[in-house]
């Protein structure tokens, strides 16, 4: 490498980073900002139970409806968050907005309705996370809800000390679930160690039902495994009467999907409890 084109590499990489630092330094501002500016709301998709066929409970998904760009997948915004050091804030964020909802869900679930909410990994290991649960749970209305906390395989796995974190929010009477199973390492040992509650059956698998793919026969296994594990299960992603029919003739707790419905806000899901009759 020549002086010169050294000279101008550096430039022009310190270049792109300049660049790359001014779009991540205005993508956090629009983050902060638009929890300030209560860009953000939570969505609620009703999971049913397979036997009763009433619906069991919610799972709480978050939307961002931006000014300029519209809706931005929570996918996106999640995972930038997760890599900016700005989850922790965002899902405190979330848990003001669900306690903001919850009296209006208490009155169309009934008791011990589930509340499935998604943690993110990295809050896990915040020296706030105790104090934050805390507070969340705190301003729910005394024991109407059963909270879920789901957390992907993949959080699961690369957790430090994971294990007590789920012993003591078990204490707090939060259950856990491990989200998308399956798409992960899949490390079978951990749905022993980690003394889960639910196993959520991540929608590529239900998609296979009744369809001759090589991936067909993981789902038989996984049911089969659930079973034995005496693991409570969610499948995910259900769209289809066939696929409910399956899941429900394979064991399957609960099914939560487009079959039913789509995320709800709270007026939409009360609209939906009242004309739905299994
Ligand atoms: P997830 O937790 O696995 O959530 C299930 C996703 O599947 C949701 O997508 C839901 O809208 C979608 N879904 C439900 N039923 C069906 C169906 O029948 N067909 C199809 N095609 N899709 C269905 P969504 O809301 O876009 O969320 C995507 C992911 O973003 C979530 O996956 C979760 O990992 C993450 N996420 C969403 N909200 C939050 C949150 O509040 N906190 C955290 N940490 N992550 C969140
Ligand atoms: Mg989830
Ligand atoms: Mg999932
Ligand atoms: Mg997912």
């Amino acid at each position: 490498l020549t002086l010169l084109a050294g000279l101008l590499l550096a430039c022009l990489v310190g270049t792109l980073s300049y660049y790359l630092m001014r779009v991540r330094n205005s993508a956090d501002h629009e983050m902060l900002e638009g929890m300030r500016r209560r860009q953000f709301h939570m969505e609620y998709q009703p999971v049913i139970d397979t036997r009763s066929q009433q619906v069991a409970g919610v799972e709480a998904l978050m939307r961002w409806r931006h000014p300029r760009e519209g809706n931005i997948p929570p996918d996106v915004f999640i995972s930038y968050a997760e890599a900016q050091g700005l989850i922790v804030l965002l899902t405190r964020h979330l848990f003001g907005l669900i306690a903001q909802d919850a009296l209006q869900l208490r009155e169309v679930l009934p008791v011990g309705a589930k509340l499935a909410v998604n943690l993110s990994p990295s809050h896990l290991t915040d020296p706030e996370f105790e104090h934050d649960v805390q507070q969340f749970i705190g301003q729910l209305p005394p024991g109407h809800f059963n909270v879920v906390f789901e957390i992907t395989e993949r959080g699961m796995v690369e957790t430090e000390d994971a294990l007590e974190k789920f012993d003591w929010l078990r204490q707090q009477g939060i259950e856990i679930a491990i989200d998308d199973f399956g798409t992960g390492h899949s490390a079978l040992i951990y749905l022993e160690k980690f003394r889960l509650d639910f196993l959520k059956i991540d929608r590529g698998f239900v998609t296979t039902i009744g369809r001759q793919t090589v991936t067909a026969p993981v789902l038989d296994t996984v049911l089969n495994l659930t079973r034995e594990l005496r693991l409570k299960t969610v499948a995910e992603g259900v769209e289809t009467p066939q696929q409910a029919h399956y899941l429900r003739e394979h064991g399957v707790t609960y099914l939560q999907g487009y079959l039913y419905s789509r995320p709800l806000t709270p007026a939409g899901l009360k609209e939906f409890v009242t004309r739905y009759h299994p």
